[in-house]
């Protein structure tokens, strides 16, 4: 069955704020034509039963990840870290084939549309076979993920990952890593041959150089240029001062903390997002902030691996943007990382509402407005909210929901992220206008998630 190609909605929160009687048109692309405020039902046209609010797009993921959530949640050492994690992290991707990666992908997109994220970027680093040779077509893997954001329908900007070294100073990249790597003209290749499959379905392709550990200066400075080659305007993500550790050695090779050798060697702009930014000097983070780039905000993910808090004060000080993204996912819910990311303030400063905005004092809206536009940013792609222009991306709400009932539009909203059993909350979601999720289910679900658990058991079995 044909989605409709417009909706009526009592409320609907737009790029501006909260709208009563939104009538939305979408063309047969998906992208809105119309959004008018102040109207009245008409006879014939669909209405929505709850609030709508913009899907989130999710600006920071690696699939893979989900196939080994709660594996690692044990003491392995005296002080367990992100560098013990990865080294767990890194015994079970080993393993991982293309159609298990498209089974652990695509349940895993399920789950993020049934959480109300509609987009995903994908910054996708296991490229080769488990010896580390390529494939017989090279971007088996890469494929493999756009078929499954294709079935599930949740939009997608893939971020093919280069990785070449395995610390700072180009130290060799050891076993473990064989997966992940490229020479930057094999990296270029690897882009020319995925342009067409992205562009046929709509998803936008990028680049992810790993990190400034993984990636020599020279070679960033070539794989940008080359980036630049295929497309101007194409997004470019990288990790960048989650871990102490890696600033320290930033600091040793360099003499500058990672954040600022970027600034000084790169040209950080609105294309760029910067993926946790955890670690920085206030003048760092203002000055990083004032570029345009995107915050890669993961604040489940950095709470599960003990990374610790984004500067936000300093960030919104340069008039920083931001997003957020289920990167591990060790939760998959838009909500949550909302949430977590107030709590984080909260308790390091002792306040509530921190992510209040003068214009805006309730600080779910606030927040959904802006990790969407920032989201948005981040993945290249017109997904900004509920606009002219932009796709017909969104979450309706459930307004019988026992934290949602009774309320108005915009204290469900607060009740969806701090309140309720948040993806539980969710009644529909479209993405361009298509139904992706009705009545809290994706139409996959069933399926997906019984491909899933067979998959992670043989990985576990394998272990
Ligand atoms: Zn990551």
């Amino acid at each position: 069955m044909k989605d409709a190609s417009s909706l009526w909605a009592a409320d609907a929160l737009l790029p501006g704020g909260w709208a009563r009687g939104v009538t939305l048109d979408w063309d047969d692309r998906g992208r809105l034509t119309a959004v008018r405020a102040g109207t009245a039902p008409e006879p014939g046209r669909p209405r929505a039963a709850g609030p709508l609010v913009p899907g989130m797009p999710n600006l920071h993921s690696h699939a893979f990840q989900r196939g080994f959530c709660g594996l690692t949640e044990y003491r392995a050492q005296v002080a367990d870290s992100f560098w013990s994690w990865r080294e767990l992290m890194y015994r079970c991707a080993g393993r991982i084939d293309p159609a298990q990666a498209e089974a652990i992908a695509t349940w895993l997109y399920v789950e993020m549309l049934e959480a109300g994220y509609t987009s995903v970027c994908e910054f996708h680093y296991l490229h080769h076979d488990a010896q580390g040779r390529p494939y017989a077509q090279a971007p088996e893997m890469a494929l493999a993920l756009l078929r499954a954001a294709d079935r599930a329908g949740i939009g997608m900007t893939l971020l093919p990952v280069l990785y070449q070294a395995g610390g700072f100073g180009g130290v060799a990249a050891h076993a473990g890593q064989r997966r992940f790597l490229h020479d930057t003209p094999a990296m270029m290749r690897l882009l020319d041959s995925l342009k067409p499959a992205c562009d046929a379905q709509g998803a936008r392709l990028g680049l992810a150089p790993h990190s400034l550990r993984a990636v020599p200066p020279g070679s960033l400075r070539e794989a940008l240029a080359g980036l630049d080659a295929l497309d101007a305007t194409a997004p470019i993500h990288i990790h960048v001062a989650e871990q102490v550790k890696e600033v320290e050695d930033c600091i040793a090779w360099s003499g500058l903390p990672p954040v600022r050798w970027l600034l000084e060697h790169a040209p950080v702009g609105p294309r760029w997002c910067l993926v946790h930014a955890t670690h920085m000097t206030p003048d760092e983070a203002r000055d990083a902030a004032r570029t345009g780039a995107v915050a890669g905000l993961c604040p489940t993910t950095e709470a599960n691996l003990g990374d610790g808090l984004f500067d936000m004060v300093h960030w919104r000080e340069g008039g920083g943007r931001w997003g957020v993204g289920s990167d591990s996912h060790s939760t998959v819910n838009a909500a949550e990382e909302l949430q977590w990311l107030e709590y984080g303030l909260r308790l390091a400063k002792r306040q509530r509402n921190v992510m209040a905005e003068p214009g805006q004092p309730h600080v779910a809206t606030a927040m959904t407005l802006a990790a969407v536009a920032g989201g948005a940013r981040a993945g290249g792609r017109p997904v900004a909210g509920l606009a002219p222009g932009q796709q017909a991306d969104f979450v309706e709400l459930d307004p019988d929901h026992i934290a949602l009932a009774g309320l108005s539009a915009q204290d469900m909203l607060s009740a969806h992220v701090f309140g309720s059993h948040r993806t539980s909350a969710i009644r529909s979601v479209r993405v361009a206008g298509r139904t992706r999720v009705q009545d809290g289910r994706h139409a996959l679900r069933e399926a997906a998630a019984a491909a899933f658990v067979e998959v992670r058991r043989t990985l576990v079995a394998e272990a």
